[in-house]
Parts: structure tokens; sequence; C-alpha cells
């Protein structure tokens, strides 16, 4: 884990909502994998106080370069889009514990839903690069903010696209297209990320197939350091529950595990 200062090599507005942001981090000397996050400070001034939490959205280790996709919702991002290309950003990281890949798997499934996309896309890569295929549902409002969706087709996904606009987001539809999926092909892990309500839904098929699957959580986070227990969340253990934080033990926890209230 490191804090230190990345050179912003872009930060430009790539949809309505979504911003992307390209930064230097040769001087980076741990490795990071998909599902880790970084927390950065999204000002130079002192408010807002608390860092904000981005997950890796691509990393290019040729070039020594991380990327985040991220929704402008509040200060913290509303912020961190002024930012301009040629500054440094103060970036801590990378944190948490990240998705796993099991060399003989030959297919995966993601599901994700907004900024989830972000998160899954960097694990889609990471499945491409070791010869696994992946299928992925994007779920969003609208066309507009389905942003990843090339960049997973480059990794060689197939991309199945829900959204509001198109009125086919819902549980029910989104239930009959994962199982159309479930019948084209073999799938060996699942992964999820961004919607609680797809996350249920997947926690419900896989475990009626028997599938192994994943879920990157995002809750708000204080010091996402494990010290100030903002971000808990309660993980079955055999016949008990447990309270784990988001930032330490997670993000990425075993689907079945995970209460998702
Ligand atoms: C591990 C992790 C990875 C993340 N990765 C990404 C990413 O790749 N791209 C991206 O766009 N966002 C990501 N997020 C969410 C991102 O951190 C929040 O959207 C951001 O902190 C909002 O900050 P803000 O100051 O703009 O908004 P705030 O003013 O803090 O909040 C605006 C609104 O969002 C709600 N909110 C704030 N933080 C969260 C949160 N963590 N989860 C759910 N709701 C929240 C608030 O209740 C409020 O309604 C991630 C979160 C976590 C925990």
């Amino acid at each position: 884990m490191k804090q230190g200062n990345m050179r912003i090599l872009s930060n430009r507005q790539v949809s309505d909502r979504y911003w992307h942001m390209i930064v230097d981090a040769s001087g980076l000397d741990a490795e990071v994998y998909p599902g880790q996050f970084f927390n950065i400070r999204c000002s130079e001034e002192t408010y807002p106080l608390l860092r904000r939490p981005f997950s890796i959205y691509r990393i290019n280790r040729s070039a020594g370069t991380l990327e985040f996709l991220y929704l402008v919702k509040g200060l913290g991002t509303k912020r961190l889009t002024e930012r301009k290309a040629g500054e440094t950003v103060d970036i801590f990281g990378p944190l948490g514990t990240p998705f796993t890949l099991q060399e003989d798997w030959k297919t995966v499934l993601l599901i994700a839903r907004g900024v989830g996309i972000a998160t899954l896309a960097a694990l889609a890569q990471d499945a491409a690069e070791r010869g696994i295929r992946a299928a992925a549902i994007l779920s969003a409002r609208s066309q507009n903010d389905l942003l990843a969706t090339k960049t997973l087709q480059g990794f060689g996904a197939d991309v199945y696209k829900v959204t509001e606009e198109d009125g086919n987001s819902d549980v029910v539809s989104v239930r009959l297209l994962l199982e159309k999926i479930l019948e084209r092909h073999k799938i060996d892990a699942a992964f999820t990320c961004g919607s609680k309500r797809l996350s249920r839904l997947l926690q419900e098929v896989t475990a009626v197939h028997q599938i192994p699957a994943q879920i990157a959580l995002e809750e708000h986070m204080g010091c996402a350091m494990g010290v100030c227990f903002a971000c808990v969340c309660d993980v079955r253990e055999g016949e008990t529950l447990k309270t784990v934080r988001v930032c330490k033990e997670g993000p990425v926890f075993p689907l079945e595990k995970v209460v998702l209230a």
C-alpha cells in the first residue's frame, strides 16, 4: 500500500455523468489487481476532508498507467472533474482484496450496473490476458451510460446490454437473459458489482446452478484502512453472522456469504 502523488495524464468527460481519468503510476512499486481500489484526495483544499474510493478500471502495465472511470455524484467527484492533465493527484492504494480467477476456468459471467461496470472491466481485462472468455450483462439507466461496452468487447467479451431506456433492465427480464446465457455457455464462475438487486438475483441463480460467485461491494467509506468501521457489512460464517469491513476484508467477497439487505 502506498500514498503518493501521481501525475494526471488525462481527465475528461466521456458522457453526461461519467468521467475518465488516467494517471501515471510508473512510480508505484506495488502490483495492482482487479477489484482493488484507490482512495483519492479529490481536491487540493481541505474540503471535502475525506478521500473518495475508486476501483481500478484499467491497468496498463507496459505504459505504467492506471485508469479510473467515475460517476459525478457529489462534491468529491465534482472536485475531481476540476483536476487537469499535468497536475498531480494524491492517491492512496492499492487497497482491499482483489477478485480471484482460477487458471482452469474457461468462461466467466460478469453482471454490472452503473459504475460497477468500471470495477468489472479490469476483471474482463485480466480474464482476457489469461485466455478466459467473458459474457457480460451491463445494466444502466440509458445507452449513454453503458460506457465500458467497447472496452469489454475489446477484451473479447460477449456483451448483453440492458437499460431502463429500453425497458429490459428489470429483475424479471435480467433473470430470463441470465438463464439464456447459462444455457448457451458453460459458466465456471460469476462476478458482480454495482447493484444489490442484481446481486441478489445472481446469488439465487448461482446457488441453483452451483456456480462460484464473487461480489465487489460499494459502501460509504471513511478511512479505507480498516480503522473507522464506517463501511461494515454482514457475511454468513456457517450458522452465524460476522460483521466485516468492506475496505479491509473486502471489497471482494464470495457472493453466497454476503447478506444483501
Ligand atoms: C470500493 C469502492 C470502489 C468504488 N469504485 C468506484 C468507481 O470505480 N467509480 C465510481 O464512480 N464510483 C466508485 N465508488 C463510489 C464512489 O466512491 C462514490 O460515488 C464517491 O465517493 C462519491 O463521492 P462524492 O463526494 O462525489 O459524493 P458524496 O457527496 O459523498 O455522495 C453523493 C451521494 O452518493 C452517496 N454515496 C457516497 N459514497 C457512496 C458509496 N461509497 N457508496 C454508495 N453511495 C455513496 C451519498 O449518500 C450521496 O447520496 C466506489 C466505492 C467503493 C466503496
